[in-house]
Parts: structure tokens; sequence; C-alpha cells
């Protein structure tokens, strides 16, 4: 589905990504484990396009994602649920849903598509007037995630949703990633709780300052030794 090959990006003289390659199939939950700054959010910002290719090519289903714009990248079914969530403050819990789904335009199938984000997240449907900034942290994690699901993607981007969270909420949220997996999303997974990302994961790669340096499947990875000791604390 989304095939990224040798990638290289650089911010001015920081060599954020370097030959990076992988690949992500229909149906899978691939994830990208790395310790901060090792390039994690940089490459999922270029498969989005909202950062720059120095080198390399990013092809889903075919398609050249390197030649399109962002929007355009939406529409193609990719949308990325960015790192500390940039929910819209100032607007309700309903209004940043519907902001989810701005280019779509057939109305029935959006309506449809928000109550299936209120059956899957009760918390927004009880605070759907609310004023999103005054949501929890967790709460928010949530609304970001139904509001890229009103996108209707068939490849989801996530970018650390465990970040600053509670461990119930961590569990929860994670839950909620394989079950929309299970719904028919592809997933690609972001995060630094390496343990957590794994256990969902079917195959993951590790990243250590812009480079691949392992990759497996999910239990491949939990059992190395390598990562036992780098991010398992084992
Ligand atoms: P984190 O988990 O901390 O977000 P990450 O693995 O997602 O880490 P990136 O955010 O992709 O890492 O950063 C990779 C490298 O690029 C880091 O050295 C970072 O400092 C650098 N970097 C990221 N964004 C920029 C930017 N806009 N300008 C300059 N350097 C940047």
């Amino acid at each position: 589905m989304l095939n990224v090959e040798n990638l290289e990006v650089n911010y001015g003289m920081i060599r954020a990504v370097q030959n990076v390659s992988f690949e992500v199939k229909e149906g899978e939950i691939v994830t990208l484990i790395g310790a901060n700054g090792a390039g994690k959010s940089t490459i999922l910002r270029t498969i989005s396009g909202l950062e720059n290719a120095a080198a390399g090519s990013i092809v889903y289903e075919g398609q050249d994602l390197m030649k399109l714009a962002s929007k355009d990248i939406v529409s193609q079914g990719i949308s990325q649920v960015p790192e500390g969530r940039h929910v819209f403050q100032g607007l309700s819990v309903r209004e940043n849903l519907e902001m989810g789904a701005y280019l779509r335009k057939d109305r029935d199938g959006i309506e449809a598509d928000l109550e299936i984000v209120y059956e899957r997240f009760p918390v927004l449907k009880e605070r759907e007037k609310q004023d999103a900034a005054t949501l929890s942290g967790g709460e928010q994690q949530m609304l970001a995630m139904g509001r890229a699901l009103m996108a209707k993607p068939r490849l989801l981007l996530l970018d650390e949703p465990s970040m600053g969270l509670a461990p119930i909420f961590i569990k929860e949220i994670f839950r909620i990633i394989s079950d929309i997996n299970e719904q028919g999303t592809t997933v690609l997974l972001i995060e630094q709780n390496a343990k957590q990302a794994l256990q969902v994961a079917d195959r993951g790669y590790v990243l250590e300052t812009g480079k691949i340096v392992l990759s497996g499947s999910g239990e491949e990875l939990l059992n190395s030794d390598q990562v036992q000791k780098a991010y398992l604390g084992g």
C-alpha cells in the first residue's frame, strides 16, 4: 500500500532522515519506534506532504506522493493525527470532528461517520458542544483520532498517540488503535512507547538517528535483545 524507499530529509545541515526504506501493506499495523529525535515525526510529516524530501520516493498505491500537495494526499485516503494532538481550540468537539471531513462532499456519509465516531468515543458525544480546549489530554487524543477518522482514511498515520497520557488512557488508546485496524483501516504508528506499540503492531522498524537499524514482526522485535536493552529496560 505504502512504499518508502531511500528517503532522505534534511533541515539545513541536520540530516534528520537518512536512507530510510520501509513498507506498509494493506490491513497492517506497522510501527516505527525510536528515541527522541530519531526522525520518526519527520518521516510522517514527509508522507503527509508537510516536509520536503531531499531524496528517495514515497509511493502510495502506485502514486508518487511527493508530487502531491498535502490536501491531495488527504483526498487519496491518508490522514494524520499529529503529535501533541493540535485540536482546534475555540471550536466545539463537534466542529473539530466536522473539520476532519472538510474535503468530503457526501453530507449523509459525514453524518453517518460522525455517529460512528461518537459510538467509538462516547465521551466525545457527551462533550459534543464543549470547547475542545477544555478536554483532558486523553480526550483530546480521542478527538484528534476521531477528527482523522472523519476523513474516512484508508491509511491512518498516528504520531505518538500515547504521549503525555495517564496509563489508563494509554491502554485505551492502543485498544482503540487495534479496533480501528480490525475494522479495515491500515495504520502506521509512530511511538516512543515501544512495548505497547510492538504489542499491537504486525511489524515494526527501529529508528536510530535517522536510520533504520532493525526490523521484524512486532513479536520478534519485542523479544530482541537489542530492543529489550535500548527501549524496554530489559
Ligand atoms: P520526537 O519523538 O522527539 O518527536 P522524532 O523521532 O519524531 O522525535 P523528529 O522530530 O523527526 O524526531 O526529529 C529528527 C531530527 O530533526 C531531530 O534532530 C530534530 O531536532 C530535527 N528537527 C526536527 N524538526 C526540525 C525543524 N523544523 N528544524 C530543524 N531541525 C528539526
